[in-house]
């Protein structure tokens, strides 16, 4: 029996509590996952003013109040409330204040649709906290796996403010990134409000371009750092856009960065057993996915017509996701024999967009301007393909997601879309891929896949392709638990 490793893991955001994308599914299952493999994992959060109390079982721990925190020239006071991870048991630490986080949003205001001023004091108190906290809980640590920008300072107050505390000796720290592309980017007064030395401001150290930038900071202080494919962690390293400005401290740390691509909750997502859905269904009996096809276009007011294929997108409505090829394409895209369903929240010139359009085509095509985790799963289970044209995709859920229900993914060639879908070929592969990022190519991939659907037995051999995937955590869990051992030197 190999050492068990004590992992802290920290997040903006894990399922079941708060979520507003992939991270947060990642945060659900992941330290599960790990301990599976003979380790303790735990896990803080803040608690915002979404998590509901009673729902989830919050309780305080008295001996975990009122934990002074420095901010800048003053002191701000902590307090902490924990409970289990509902699908697992895990032990979930909420930090909490109220000034901080008693709010409708995680990071950007519902109403106003933008980022909270404050969001480098907020974040700047929690990661200070989760340190302060941990001494004061009295448990230590081997590993803190920091992930994205709100938890990107720890590894820099490791390294720089408690080196010489020894409730830390020893402890190591890993960065994993789940998007680049969001910095967690502030003015440079946010260095004096971390309290983080002046003397380390420098490009090499906390200065990103005369700004200060969590994502940087964890890049250059953390560890270890991974990402959560390896297609990905090759393109932040040589594509110039992908890179959002940091490709120069990427290939620096070159050396000490992978890819790990990220698994599926099978207990969640599993068309066999899923609760949300109409009809369960598996691979050897395919009859519950047209049920869920029924029930799916009953529900969002859509016909039902034999023969007609049925392409979906739950997505964030953000450039990101390529929403401007589809936008480019629509009436195009109208004009072939299918039936279009969207699930997705973002940008207002996409929401009205989609607004518009469905008014103009509302026998083809609905749109739900919602977060609806329901519907997501009704839609995975009824429909029979999956666009997903992103500009740059770290890794993706969704497409796996689809993979596992049948519901076949037309993806662009990029990030995590590469490492899991494999364009389908003389009964070979799961899916349909495009290269280049262009309506055009989009349109000739759904083409295809519009060519094939027509002949049902072909079709049912990719379906069965995708299903018959494996995402599963343990294979990723044994990856990451293979990392910590690395970095603990313990076998
Ligand atoms: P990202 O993290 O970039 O948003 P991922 O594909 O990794 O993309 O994860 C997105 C997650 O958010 C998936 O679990 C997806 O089902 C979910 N999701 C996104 N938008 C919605 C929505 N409007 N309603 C329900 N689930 C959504």
């Amino acid at each position: 029996m190999s050492k068990p490793l004590k992992i802290l893991f920290v997040s903006g955001e894990v399922v079941p509590f708060a979520k507003t994308g992939g991270l947060a599914d990642v945060m659900g299952s992941l330290p599960q996952a790990v301990e599976d493999q003979g380790n303790e994992a735990r896990i803080m959060m803040p608690k915002y003013g979404i998590i509901n109390d009673r729902k989830f079982r919050l309780h305080d721990v008295l001996r975990l109040k009122d934990i002074k925190v420095p901010l800048g020239d003053r002191e701000e006071l902590l307090s902490v409330k924990v409970t289990a991870l509902p699908s697992s048991k895990i032990q979930t630490y909420f930090l909490y204040h109220e000034g901080f986080f008693k709010r409708d949003g995680l990071y950007t205001s519902p109403s106003t649709k933008k980022d909270y001023q404050d969001n480098d004091e907020r974040f700047i108190f929690f990661n200070r906290g989760v340190l302060e906290t941990l001494k004061q809980l009295g448990w230590k640590p081997d590993i803190i796996h920091c992930h994205d920008w709100m938890s990107a300072l720890i590894p820099a107050y490791l390294k720089l403010m408690y080196k010489n505390d020894p409730f830390f000796k020893g402890t190591k720290t890993i960065y994993t990134v789940h998007n680049l592309a969001y910095q967690g980017a502030f003015h440079k007064s946010a260095l004096q409000k971390s309290k983080l030395p002046e003397s380390e401001y420098t490009p090499e150290g906390l200065e990103f371009y005369d700004s200060f930038n969590f994502m940087k900071i964890g890049l250059i202080y953390a560890d270890l750092i991974t990402t959560v494919s390896e297609r990905y962690a090759e393109e932040i390293r040589t594509d110039e856009e992908l890179a959002s400005g940091l490709k120069g401290v990427l290939n620096k740390r070159k050396r000490d960065l992978s890819g790990i691509l990220n698994g599926i909750d099978e207990n969640v997502w599993s068309p066999a057993t899923d609760e949300f859905i109409e009809k369960q269904f598996n691979a050897d009996d395919l009859a519950g996915k047209t049920e869920n096809k029924k029930a799916l276009l009953k529900r969002l007011k859509l016909p039902y017509k034999e023969g007609t294929p049925v392409i979906s997108i739950i997505s964030r409505l953000v450039d990101q996701k390529g929403f401007d090829l589809i936008v480019e394409s629509f009436d195009k895209l109208m004009q072939l024999d299918l039936q279009f369903v969207l699930l997705g929240t973002g940008q207002k010139e996409y929401e009205d967009f989609f607004r518009a359009a469905e008014k103009k085509y509302p026998e083809k095509f609905s749109a739900t301007m919602s977060f609806n985790d329901e519907l997501a799963h009704l839609i995975e289970a009824g429909a029979d393909m999956f666009l997903m044209p992103s500009k740059y995709e770290p890794c993706g859920l969704n497409q796996m997601y689809s993979l596992k229900y049948g519901t076949i993914p037309i993806v662009r060639a990029t990030g995590g879309l590469v490492d899991t879908v494999r364009q389908y070929k003389s009964g070979k592969g799961n899916g349909f891929v495009f290269e280049k990022y262009t309506a055009g190519e989009m349109m000739k991939a759904i083409k295809e896949a519009l060519e094939v659907y027509r002949d049902q037995k072909n079709w049912v051999k990719i379906v069965q392709n995708g299903m018959a995937s494996d995402f599963s955590w343990e294979s990723s869990a044994k990856k990451y638990d293979a990392l910590y051992r690395k970095l603990m030197e313990v076998k």
